[in-house]
């Protein structure tokens, strides 16, 4: 896949981690004088991109859907007032039409959008020839081909600043978070597209503010260039997603316990030194797909053996056994046996296929 050709703007990177964008503010604009208020603590703390939801897609149409149109003079106002850019989603082309309207910067399609092809062409339909930033949130399904997809539709506006949000999965079950992270999708985008920034908000993975932290760094650490973080002036009273907003008091301690990291390194000796354990690491690669291969071909001729003796290819006391055998091991050796125990199932099932074939 062509990786996009979008530059990273550089006049709107962040004071604090110097490289990363920082987008504040709160879920939803509720008042004229909340988004205000909010937004001169946001500036305060040298952030430059503010957001709020001012149409919002609710579950139950008996929750607040947002304030709408009106506020996009608030949003307006706070550009002119603090010098913040303004961030808002859209889900249709009068919500693109009107947020141009008003100056706003950045457009986000949020996760409920970015689930619906047309939903999302009809939104980039209405962007050809305009200049405006431009985020993709991840589908609300763990899909990793819809959110392609979608930064697909986008590329092909022309549009020049395009970013992507990793907001967490809504998956079937019991999770701790309120949208599991799943992280190996938003890496798996960042490989496909990697000229586009990825944005984490933890916010809406996390549900409550006692894992923001964790998710934030997480991010930081997987190399993603930047946090949209819901921030109220009193989350207690906001209108949507209270649980989950942070004051600007609470922003400013968490963007100053955060480990930033830096995007590359000119230190020589960094090159040299990775450069030789890489080429060990793919040494040692080539060596466990040679010992896979070896271990596939003598499933193999298990499978044979068990054929020729009409025996089923499942045998479950063997497998308990391997199961066994190697979870002591992996504790010998200091590797984590959750770890192992998933890497061997996958194996034990592409045996089991193979004796079937
Ligand atoms: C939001 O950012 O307020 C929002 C509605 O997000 P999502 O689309 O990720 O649920
Ligand atoms: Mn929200």
């Amino acid at each position: 896949m062509k990786p996009t050709e979008a530059p990273i703007p550089s006049e709107n990177k962040q004071r604090q981690g110097s490289d990363h964008y920082i987008i504040a503010g709160p879920c939803s604009a509720e008042s004229r004088e909340q988004v205000l208020a909010t937004a001169r603590e946001v500036a305060q703390l040298g952030i430059n991109w503010f957001r709020a939801g001012i149409w919002k897609p609710r579950t139950s149409p008996d929750s607040f859907e947002g304030i709408g149109s009106p506020a996009l003079e608030w949003m307006a106002e706070v550009k002119k007032e603090f010098g913040l850019r303004g961030a808002i989603e859209v889900a249709n082309a009068r919500h693109v039409e009107e947020a141009l309207a008003y100056g706003i910067d950045l457009l986000w399609i949020g996760a409920r959008s970015t689930v619906n092809p047309f939903t999302v062409q009809e939104i980039a339909d209405s962007l050809r020839g305009v200049d405006v930033s431009v985020m993709i949130k991840n589908p609300i399904n763990p899909d990793v081909e819809l959110w392609t997809g979608a930064v697909e539709r986008i590329l092909r506006t022309g549009l020049k600043s395009v970013f992507a949000c990793h907001r967490g999965f809504d998956v079937y079950g019991k999770s701790v978070y309120r949208n599991a992270p799943l992280w190996e999708l938003p890496i798996e985008l960042k490989r496909r597209f990697p000229s586009i920034p990825m944005i984490c908000d933890p916010s809406h993975i996390s549900g409550i503010p006692s894992f923001i932290s964790m998710i934030s760094q997480k991010a930081l650490n997987l190399g993603f260039e930047g946090l949209m973080i819901e921030t109220h002036r009193n989350p207690e009273e906001a209108l949507s997603d209270k649980q989950q907003q942070l004051t600007p008091t609470q922003l400013q301690k968490l963007l100053d316990s955060l480990q930033w990291k830096q995007s590359h390194t000119e230190n020589a000796d960094y090159h040299n030194r990775i450069s030789i354990m890489r080429d060990a690491i793919d040494e040692i690669d080539e060596k466990l797909l040679d010992l896979l291969s070896a271990r596939m071909e003598t499933s193999m001729r298990i499978g044979f053996l068990k054929k020729e003796n009409n025996l089923p290819f499942y045998q479950y006391d063997r497998w308990s056994e391997i199961l066994r055998h190697c979870s002591s091991h992996a504790e010998e050796l200091g590797l984590h046996e959750d770890f192992v125990l998933k890497l061997f199932s996958m194996f034990h099932l592409e045996s089991i296929d193979i004796q079937g074939e």
